[in-house]
């Protein structure tokens, strides 16, 4: 299916914002050619809903979250930012699996089970996710797709 990027990504801020903390801001641009991609509108959707809300989770007040979304060529690269408390680098490697949890979440709420299901659907979509932490900085994933 074609899927207007932008138009996803502005049904996903109306939502998220709402959830998000006092003065969380999620701010959206996208970049290169104009925003149409042949993906899966539903998969896309609860990927970055899943994203965006551990962006949120894991982040504090007064912070900006940075949503993108980039069509080259052939190409589609979404980056959801955040300057949350990050993940230990050594915990890197266990992301994705069921039920991962990174020591430093202390009493913040959560299954484990969020990522899995991103990884899931990202495969489905036969696209690729990536995330590059630092421990008090902030969290960045990554997710490319080619048609
Ligand atoms: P849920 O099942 O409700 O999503 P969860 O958020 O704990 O629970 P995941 O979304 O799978 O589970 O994330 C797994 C773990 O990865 C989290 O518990 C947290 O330790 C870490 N994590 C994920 N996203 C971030 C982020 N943006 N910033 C910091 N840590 C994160
Ligand atoms: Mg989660």
């Amino acid at each position: 299916e074609e899927v207007n990027l932008i138009r996803l990504a502005e049904d996903i801020i109306e939502e998220m914002q709402l959830l998000a903390k006092q003065n969380q801001h999620i701010v959206y641009q996208h970049t290169g050619e104009i925003g149409k991609f042949r993906i899966d509108p539903n998969l896309l959707k609860n990927s970055i809903l899943n994203l965006i809300s551990n962006a949120i989770k894991y982040s504090g007040e007064n912070t900006f979250i940075e949503f993108n979304s980039e069509i080259n060529g052939d190409s589609c690269i979404i980056t959801i930012k955040d300057n949350g408390i990050g993940i230990p680098f050594d915990e890197q490697k266990n992301l994705f699996e069921p039920f991962f949890r990174a020591n430093n979440t202390g009493n913040i709420p959560g299954t484990g089970l969020g990522l899995n299901i991103v990884k899931r659907y990202v495969h489905l979509m036969k696209g690729e996710v990536m995330c590059k932490s630092e421990v008090n900085k902030g969290t960045t994933f990554t997710l490319i797709f080619k048609n």
